[in-house]
């Protein structure tokens, strides 16, 4: 039996089966580049679905963390530690906001923002209480807990895990005046996206649909919550996809590649009229802004900034989309993306076929994911240089072929 097999074939049988790896079984990496258990060399296209925007294993970050942990790593928010504040102070500068709430997964991010909002609503706009609405897009991914699948589009996230909590409205995305009509409603309390939708396949709105939200967010006296867990953080090429248009929402969320891929780190900014309506003791986390996760998140956002991540994605992402424009395959129908966030969309009778690419990447040297069957993202850690980045481009143009006899 390969290595591989004998691990994929623990995880069936001991695990519970709720994903469909591609057959690679990572032992170790550095930068945008993963080795499987048998040696085997590939470039990261996914990137732990954006979390390693700095690069596998930074020396930097893995340095912080470590001596981090041999001092302190847990006090619970009981008591204070000396790393959160310097964190909080450090974070809530760089972005612009006045306070900064400090939580783990991304999902838990947004819950914490879903509860601001409604806090916000009761205790400040003075909507009637229970009554607050948050308008969401259709196809919208912000995680897995109950409440958030209660909002979801996509049946596989929330089929048969009812009964869903209320309160949401859906509107089409990139749509502002479907926005502006549910404005009209004096109990929205907040409007929830995705500056550009990941899971969805990198939808990429319209230009001027972000400041187009923002100004009618504002005349409604409506919170504008950016859900930036995977468009943030130089993903884009700049450091918030919402500075493309030079928007500021009321509240931000962050994750992911806060944490450079190492420890689940989420944060929620926002400014003192939301963020002080919680009181102690009405929410929290035991792990949130431990102090090893605040020395984690600061370095994780210096190396970004010292190592000019997000010019980096800006112009890797344009050579990375001209290289895609010059393969001459039948079977792209579309290539999208800002910065390094960018998908195709395969166009195959056989809806297998993004997957049997994925397949072929693989096999080439080159680990991607399809999304929504016939998508496939590629977002590689931010670092990538140019020559890695044709390396990767020829990999993809000779998997191609695949789709001719499938
Ligand atoms: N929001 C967005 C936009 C995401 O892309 C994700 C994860 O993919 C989440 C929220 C959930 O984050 P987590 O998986 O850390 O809970």
């Amino acid at each position: 039996m390969h290595p591989s097999s004998y691990y994929i074939d623990l995880e069936s049988r001991y695990g519970a089966h709720n994903y469909h790896p591609i057959e690679a079984v990572i032992e170790s990496a550095s930068g945008c580049e993963m080795w499987d258990v048998e040696g085997k060399k590939y470039f990261d296209f996914l990137s732990g679905y954006s979390a390693i925007n700095q690069g596998h294993c930074h020396p930097r970050i893995i340095k912080a963390l470590q001596e981090q942990a041999a001092v302190l790593t847990l006090t619970s928010r009981a008591f204070y530690n000396n790393k959160l504040g310097e964190y909080q102070k450090f974070i809530t500068s760089l972005l612009g906001f006045d306070k900064m709430l400090p939580m783990n997964t991304g999902a838990e991010g947004v819950e914490t923002a879903i509860k601001l909002a409604r806090r916000w609503a009761y205790a400040v706009k003075g909507i009637p209480e229970n009554k607050a609405k948050i308008i969401v897009c259709s196809e919208n991914f912000h995680g897995r807990t109950s409440t958030i699948i209660s909002f979801s589009t996509d049946p596989s996230s929330f089929s048969q895990f009812g009964p869903f909590m209320p309160g949401f409205e859906v509107i089409p995305y990139n749509d502002l005046k479907a926005l502006e009509e549910k404005l009209m409603d004096k109990h929205v309390a907040a409007f929830l996206f995705e500056p550009i939708q990941g899971e969805a396949g990198i939808l990429v709105p319209d230009e001027g649909y972000l400041s187009g939200a923002r100004r009618l967010c504002t005349a409604a006296n409506v919170l504008m919550i950016a859900d930036e867990i995977q468009t943030g953080l130089c993903r884009t090429g700049k450091m918030l996809c919402c500075d493309h248009e030079n928007v500021k929402p009321d509240v931000l969320i962050l994750g992911k590649a806060l944490s450079g891929g190492t420890i689940p780190i989420s944060a929620i900014l926002a400014n003192d009229e939301v963020m002080l309506t919680i009181k102690p003791g009405e929410h929290g986390s035991t792990f949130g802004g431990n102090p090893m996760a605040s020395v984690v998140a600061t370095v994780s956002l210096q190396v970004l900034i010292d190592e000019n991540m997000a010019e980096n994605a800006a112009q890797m992402g344009h050579l990375f989309r001209e290289g895609l424009h010059k393969i001459n395959s039948p079977y792209i129908k579309t290539i999208r993306g800002k910065g390094l966030m960018n998908a195709i969309v395969i166009d195959h009778p056989n809806k297998d076929a993004a997957w049997r690419l994925c397949e072929r990447f693989k096999e080439n040297g080159l680990l991607a994911k399809p999304t929504h069957g016939d998508k496939i993202r590629f977002a590689p850690p931010l670092m990538i240089n140019e020559s890695q980045l044709r390396e990767a481009l020829e990999i993809i143009e000779h998997s191609l072929p695949v789709l001719e006899q499938c």
